[in-house]
């Protein structure tokens, strides 16, 4: 069968460790494995625009492996030419690169190495709630540049100590997120989420649950959201949800570029509805180098603690995904569909994760 692999270029990054396994130079460690099983692997990071690679190479392909950093956007135009395809695999978290959808009327399969990134994801989002809160960046440009103004940047850094804080989504990531947060001392640790944590989850974090977002946005020093990309949550924080937030609050968002309404956040910036806006994730991606999120900054120069999709992507987490990308193919070659239940999004025609939506639509395709 053939398989078709798309992932991002390393160049000479590629040889200088040997562990990035997540580039188009190291096929997640996989090709001499998956020629010995007697199949044909096609490696590429060339994806988008019509006559694509994806595009010409997808027609015959059974498997597609893809990561959210480099995502092949499975479209469905691309899942109606593709008439082979059985099953789509994310090597990482967050598979809305998929028509989700589309893929259960053709009952294609999706499935993701859940949780293998998910320290990874909660340390960068603890980094950048620093990094805004304390106003690192324009701090440490001042350095590179030769200055020195204590002033100009304490006028906007602050503690995370005595801040209320809260998570648009409390599964795998939001959770880890508040366990690092509690030996800060905020005021109070709070989640919403239509799925409530159990409570000896909850009381283990100190965290609580509030059933309405606008309630827990007017409270929030700082959100952070952790929900996936699907129906209810594009295009979520409009410049009608940012106005419940408190003013000046932050921002911090390394889920899925599109949750956030792009001109709506520069926007808030701007006129210091938000204090500041980072995280690691575009849309769409790679991200153009006119972006507004590169370059925005709130009225004092800071504000802006973007980066490239790197946060579930570190050397560690590569080799976890990695890995668990191998042990969802050895479950496909054998035919036997025993797959981690958490790795799957999708099957048999139906949703097999309650993450992807609480709507009507949604729960008819849940499987029971
Ligand atoms: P998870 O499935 O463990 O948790 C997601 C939670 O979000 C679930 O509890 C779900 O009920 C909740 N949710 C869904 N829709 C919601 C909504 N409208 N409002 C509130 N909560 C909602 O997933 P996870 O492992 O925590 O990952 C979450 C997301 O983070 C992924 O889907 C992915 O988009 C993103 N992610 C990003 C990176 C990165 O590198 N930046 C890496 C991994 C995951």
């Amino acid at each position: 069968m053939k398989i078709l692999l798309v992932l991002y270029d390393a160049g000479s990054h590629a040889k200088d460790e040997p562990r990035l396994l997540g580039c188009t130079e190291n096929e997640l460690g996989l090709r001499d494995w998956i020629e010995s099983q007697g199949h044909t692997l096609v490696t590429t990071s060339d994806k988008d625009g019509e006559n694509s690679t994806v595009d010409k190479e997808i027609v015959d392909a059974e498997i597609v492996i893809t990561t959210p950093f480099h995502p092949a956007y499975i479209t469905k135009e691309r899942i109606d030419k593709a008439k082979k395809l059985k099953i789509c695999i994310t090597a990482g978290v967050g598979s809305d690169h998929v028509d989700l959808d589309a893929a259960n009327a053709r009952d294609i399969a999706v499935l993701e190495v859940t949780g293998s990134n998910v320290q990874s994801v909660a340390e960068h989002v603890v980094m950048t709630m620093l990094v805004l809160v304390r106003n690192f960046v324009p701090a440490h440009e001042q350095i590179i540049e030769g200055g020195w103004n204590v002033a100009a940047v304490a006028k906007d850094s602050y503690d995370i100590e005595g801040k209320v804080i809260g998570t648009v989504g409390g599964g795998r990531i939001g959770q880890r997120v508040l366990k690092r947060l509690a030996p800060f001392n905020p005021m109070e640790l709070l989640y919403y989420d239509y799925q409530p944590m159990p409570k000896d989850v909850e009381k283990e974090i100190g965290c609580r649950h509030v059933p309405d977002l606008k309630e827990m946005l007017s409270v929030c020093d700082i959100v952070t959201i952790n929900c996936p990309l699907h129906d209810s949550t594009k295009g979520m924080f409009n410049k009608e949800l940012i106005s419940h937030m408190k003013d000046g609050a932050w921002l911090v968002n390394t889920a899925r570029g599109a949750i956030c309404v792009t001109d709506d956040i520069v926007e808030a910036l701007k006129s210091g509805k938000i204090r500041g806006y980072g995280g690691d994730v575009w849309n769409p991606q790679p991200a153009p180098k006119d972006h507004p999120w590169r370059y925005m900054r709130n009225k004092w120069g800071g504000g802006n603690a973007m980066t490239p999709h790197i946060s579930g992507t570190s050397i560690d987490a590569q080799g976890r995904y990695s890995e668990g990308t191998k042990n969802i193919l050895e479950v496909y070659f054998s035919g036997k569909q025993n797959y981690r239940p958490q790795d799957v999004i999708c099957i048999n025609g139906h949703y097999g994760t309650k993450a992807y939506g609480d709507d009507k639509e949604h729960k008819a395709h849940v499987s029971k």
